[in-house]
């Protein structure tokens, strides 16, 4: 069975087509710059990159374009578009409208419009890459697969906000988290790799990238993530800012002359480490920075760190234990010193890193980085969010 992967955003769109059987992507690429002039393929497989330079004014033309790739005589990885048993799209947000991975018909679109609003970067794009699907390959079977699905087991005492309950129930207006195939595959990796039972395990899963999250994993379902109603909550992050004091917003826009739209867009595009910094929102480039004497990259960096830190210590508290932590993504696979920081003084909680395997460059692979004596496994996985989407799409389809 061969799955079609898709995670469409406004001006891009991601592919993976993957081999259920081996579990393996045959070929990978994405299309830049959609709608916009100069738009650009790029296609690997069979250990090559190939690199199309051609206008994609819509995302039907991108969509066409890779599949005229995976069929091509060179590039390509399949003899005709019959080859892809279905396609998975990832969708960023799902509101109440969608539990669960859910088959695209009619109703599942009539829907995805009704909650364009929660996530107005990336909704109104996954519908356009489900659309664009749907003409260029009709009759194809394919899956919504939601970031936020994983989170829907967080009982009520963790996703609700305090505000008025019937404006929760009006508006859902609640914690909804994001990352979720990610924080759902580490999990699921951590106690296959510990040869554990996963609904024996509590697990703090710390997926930090340029967009970073944190969820408490207990018994194998999320109680609790650190991504709210938008993914702006929680901790610091490369230009969000995470948590803030609403008043704050508030008082910010008033002072700096900012709509509440302009205020919102500072704080996803301006604040974070960037913000803090003034040098960047790359983990590298703050890193090199603080080791030339930035004591403004430094701060960013402790924040960042206080920030993980201090969910680590939560979570613990919500499930009652503690017995692995997760970094994944590109800061967690990639960055000793976050790592490092973020274990640094948890031995109370039975967390005790060894320096000389965490030092270790990553190599794709699943590493522990617990010293013997830890209580806690410390664990660095490789995340695969695209393999989770084949697979909720191969069960579904
Ligand atoms: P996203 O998928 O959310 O865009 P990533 O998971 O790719 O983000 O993470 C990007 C972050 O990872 C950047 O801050 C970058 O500095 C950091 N990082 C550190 N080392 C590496 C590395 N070797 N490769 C890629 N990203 C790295």
């Amino acid at each position: 069975m061969k799955i079609l992967v898709i995670n469409a955003g406004s001006s891009s769109l991601k592919y993976q087509l993957i081999n259920m059987e081996t579990e393996e992507a045959i070929a990978k690429g994405g299309c830049e710059r959609i709608g916009i002039a100069g738009g650009k393929l790029t296609h690997k497989a069979h250990g090559e990159t190939f690199v199309v330079e051609q206008d994609l004014p819509t995302h039907t033309d991108a969509i066409s374009l890779v599949l005229k790739m995976l069929v091509d005589q060179k590039a390509g990885v399949i003899s005709s578009m019959d080859e892809i048993d279905a396609v998975g799209h990832r969708v960023v947000a799902s509101g109440e409208a969608f539990k669960k991975t859910t088959l695209v018909d009619e109703r599942a679109m009539e829907l995805m419009e009704e909650i364009k609003d929660l996530a107005p970067l990336h909704n109104p794009a996954a519908i356009l890459g489900v659309n664009a699907c749907r003409a260029v390959m009709p009759g194809k079977k394919m899956a919504l697969v939601f970031d936020t699905s994983f989170h829907q087991t967080m009982p009520d005492h963790a996703k609700l906000y305090a505000i008025d309950y019937e404006d929760y129930k009006k508006y859902q207006v609640r914690r909804y988290g994001a990352h979720g195939t990610s924080h759902k595959f580490v999990a699921g990796e951590a106690a296959r790799y510990l040869k554990r039972d996963i609904k024996e395990l509590k697990i703090v899963t710390c997926h930090l990238g340029n967009g970073s999250s944190i969820s408490a994993v207990k018994g194998g379902v999320c109680i609790d993530t650190s991504m709210g109603f938008t993914p702006l909550a929680g901790v610091p992050m490369g230009t969000r800012s995470g948590d803030i004091d609403v008043a704050a917003i508030d008082y910010l826009c008033e002072k700096k002359g900012m709509t509440m739209q302009e205020g919102l867009t500072y704080l996803n595009k301006k604040c974070g480490v960037l913000g803090v910094s003034g040098v960047s929102s790359d983990f590298r480039d703050l890193e090199a920075a603080k080791a030339a004497g930035n004591g403004r990259a430094a701060l960013a960096l402790d924040m960042f760190n206080y920030s993980c830190k201090k969910y680590v210590g939560a979570y613990s508290a919500a499930m009652g234990g503690l017995d692995v932590i997760v970094f994944t993504a590109g800061i967690g696979e990639n960055t000793p010193a976050v790592r490092k920081a973020v274990t640094d003084g948890l031995e109370y909680l039975g967390v005790k890193l060894d320096d000389e395997k965490n030092a270790l460059k990553n190599d794709g692979t699943i590493h522990d980085l617990s010293a013997q004596d830890s209580k806690v496994k410390i664990l660095v996985i490789p995340t695969n969010e695209e393999l989770v989407i084949a697979r909720e799409t191969a069960a579904l389809c």
